[in-house]
C-alpha cells in the first residue's frame, strides 16, 4: 500500500515542475535552482492507493467496455467494474 501522496511542485519564479511525495510543513527546494517548490496538484491516484505509479499516458489504457482511462496496474475498472486483462509480462 502506497501512502505517499504525490504532488506536482512548482517554483513560483522559474516555472520549474517537479513529482515529489509531499508531506505537509516540509519546504522543498529545487534540486537545481534553489528555489522554494510549492504544491500546485495532487497526483493520482490518491493516497493511500495500492499503486505509486503516477497516472501518466505510459501507465493509462482504457477500459474495453466504458472507454475511460484506467491505470494499467489496476484489475478492476473502478468506472464500470470489468476485470481486466492480465498484462503481457514485462
Ligand atoms: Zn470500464
Amino acid at each position: 500500500m502506497n501512502k505517499r501522496q504525490i504532488y506536482r511542485m512548482r517554483a513560483p519564479a522559474s516555472g520549474r515542475e517537479a513529482l515529489a511525495a509531499a508531506e505537509p510543513g516540509t519546504i522543498y527546494l529545487d534540486r537545481e535552482t534553489g528555489e522554494g517548490m510549492e504544491p500546485v496538484a495532487m497526483v493520482l491516484p490518491l493516497a493511500p492507493s495500492a499503486s505509486a505509479l503516477p497516472r501518466t499516458p505510459d501507465n493509462l489504457r482504457a477500459c474495453r467496455r466504458c472507454d475511460q482511462l484506467i491505470g494499467l496496474d489496476v484489475s478492476d475498472c473502478p468506472y464500470c467494474g470489468l476485470r481486466q486483462e492480465a498484462l503481457d509480462g514485462g
